[in-house]
């Protein structure tokens, strides 16, 4: 059935789910508060130099760049597979031995060492988890320091964050797509990308119309633009970027990773290489530099040097600082550069911190897209998709997106009040009555926020601890469902969410919950799913009638 679809901003979130939608045949409107398409994806061009703002790369290996887009035409350049480290000593290369054989020798240089295999082995599994931070997984993966700076330098300027504190599963599932493809720059900007997606819906999008605020009602729903006008529509796609999304949603903000990216005009070539340059010495500010027109000579004219230069989070730098560094982490000296322009982004890339609910509308007919969920290129078109996909159903609600696939819902209804199964529910020791094998600590407790406690399983001589963190606990009160969010850490690790509402004479309890059981391969994951939902399922029944 076709329904009115407004669409709220026309970046990638935006822009992927208005062309689907148009392509469905519904009568859609994309309203852009700017002037231009894009979003977060954007070049300036200055004095015939691409300077997108903030660099950034396209990797062509994103599932949905590949369904999205014609990448042919975008005359993607790749990027050096590898990067080059300035440390105290000079620079060193790590890169592809097969892509550039000519530095297999700094694979073999001694910042790489058998033991750094097996880190990186551990790591990977580690940073499966969706309760540790990403800084918390490297910790522990064992690294040696040489390696360790190169890889949290190389993080801090994925996620825009230099502690490190974003999910450990969001890093990786990056990680993945650099195994898997080579970050590319399309030769006409990375503003190219956007203008391909809006292209077949041009005449759908209106700009400059800032949106100010939805009302539900009756089905439908009214968007009020900053200018008064009000459009109605059957469903709204909200793709304003992460905080605005929030702000016209209901929800909290969420934080926002910021960066600052130079872009530097070069009279003489700074450096042959086609890698990113990272700073590991101590008193370095700038996260990474590189010569953009190495890997993609369009983006500067004919005879001169396109040079980026860049830091994330509060860093203090002024631009003549900036320059002596990124010519400093080259090896050269009195640069004869110019700046062409710096782009402050203050609200980069989304923070997803561990147990972080990702932005769900609770609005009837309203959609979310975004990169809320997967702070990426990737993120941004898969979440398009999917809201075009919810925009048929009978509500317009998003079916939820899941961070992985090992997660069930159980509904259980019990005769009873509320307060008296939130009770039952809290109170550890029930736990310690209903889970075979298995005692709660600290006895005699309730579930407060912030408490922590221990599941000891013991199986004869195998002991297994799962450790545990309320992170919220708010008790059912008339006309208001309790609430329950624990994290779990440990050999089954994950988030629990568990609702309790009063419906009539009844009980209803969702006990909705993620697991990441990090040793188990990831082919044999659907069928643990299968049985820790059949072992839950007994399990709360007990624990609950
Ligand atoms: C500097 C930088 C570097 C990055 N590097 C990479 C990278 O190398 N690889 C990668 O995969 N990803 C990268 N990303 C992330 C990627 O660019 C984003 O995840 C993606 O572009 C987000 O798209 P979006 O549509 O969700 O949001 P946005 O691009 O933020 O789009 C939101 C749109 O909504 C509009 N809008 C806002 N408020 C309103 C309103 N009230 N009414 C109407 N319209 C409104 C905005 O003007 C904007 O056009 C980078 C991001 C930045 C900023």
């Amino acid at each position: 059935m076709a329904v009115k679809v407004i669409v709220i901003g026309a970046g990638l979130a935006g822009l992927r789910a208005a062309g689907l939608a148009a392509k469905e045949g519904h009568d859609v409107t994309v309203l852009e508060a700017s002037q231009s398409v894009g979003g977060r994806v954007d070049t300036e061009l200055i004095d015939g130099f691409r300077c997108d703002r903030g660099f950034q790369l396209i990797n062509p290996s994103y599932p949905d760049a590949q369904a999205a887009l014609n990448l042919n035409d975008l005359d993607l350049h790749p990027s050096g597979r590898g990067v080059a480290i300035r440390n105290g000593s000079g620079v060193q290369v790590l890169a592809d031995p097969f892509r550039h054989p000519a530095y297999l020798k700094g694979l073999l240089g001694g910042t790489l060492t058998l033991g750094d295999v097996a880190a990186l082995i551990r790591w990977n599994r580690l940073a499966r988890s969706d309760s540790l931070t990403l800084q918390q997984t490297i910790d522990s993966a064992g690294f040696s320091l040489p390696l360790r700076k190169v890889i949290e330098q190389f993080f801090s300027g994925v996620v825009a964050d230099p502690d490190l504190k974003t999910v450990a599963s969001s890093a990786q599932t990056l990680a993945w797509y650099f195994v898997k493809g080579i970050p590319s720059l399309p030769a006409q900007g990375m503003e190219a990308v956007a203008h391909q997606l809006a292209e077949p819906i041009l005449e759908h999008i209106r700009f400059s119309t800032p949106v100010e605020s939805l009302i539900s009602h009756n089905g439908q729903v009214r968007v009020v633009c900053s200018s008064g006008e009000e459009l109605i529509a059957d469903r709204v796609v909200v793709a304003a970027g992460p905080r605005t999304s929030a702000r016209l949603t209901g929800q909290p903000e969420p934080t926002m990773n910021s960066l600052t990216t130079w872009w530097f005009d070069a009279a003489h070539r700074p450096s042959k290489l086609p890698f990113l340059y990272l700073d590991v010495r101590e008193e370095s500010r700038l996260i990474h530099t590189s010569v953009i027109s190495n890997i993609c000579p369009s983006y500067a004219p004919a005879g001169r040097h396109l040079v980026q230069a860049t830091a994330v989070g509060a860093h203090g730098l002024e631009d003549s600082e900036a320059m002596a560094q990124a010519a400093s982490i080259m090896g050269v000296h009195n640069p004869d550069w110019r700046l062409l322009v710096r782009h402050d982004i203050v609200n980069a890339l989304p923070c997803l911190e561990p147990g972080q609910r990702p932005l769900e509308s609770g609005i009837d007919g309203v959609i979310i897209a975004g990169d809320t969920t997967e702070p990426s290129i990737q993120g941004a078109l898969a979440s398009g998709v999917a809201a075009a996909r919810a925009l048929g159903s009978p509500t317009g609600v998003l079916p939820a997106r899941e961070r992985f696939n090992d997660t069930f819902t159980l509904r259980i209804r019990c005769i009873g009040d509320a307060s008296g199964i939130w009770e039952k529910l809290t109170n550890l020791d029930n736990h310690t009555r209903a889970i075979p094998l298995t005692v709660v600590t600290p006895a005699q407790s309730r579930m407060i926020d912030g408490l922590e406690f221990v599941g000891l399983t013991s199986l004869g001589p195998v002991k297994m601890a799962d450790r545990m963190l309320v992170r919220r606990a708010e008790a059912p009160t008339p006309g208001k469902p309790g609430l329950l969010q624990v994290s779990k850490f440990g050999p089954v690790a994950g988030e629990v969410e568990a609702s309790i509402a009063q419906l009539g004479s009844e009980v209803e309890v969702i006990w909705r919950q993620s697991l990441q059981p990090a040793w188990l391969p990831r082919w044999l994951r659907p069928l643990g799913t299968v049985v820790a939902r059949a072992g839950y399922s007994i399990g709360l029944r007990k624990l609950l009638t």
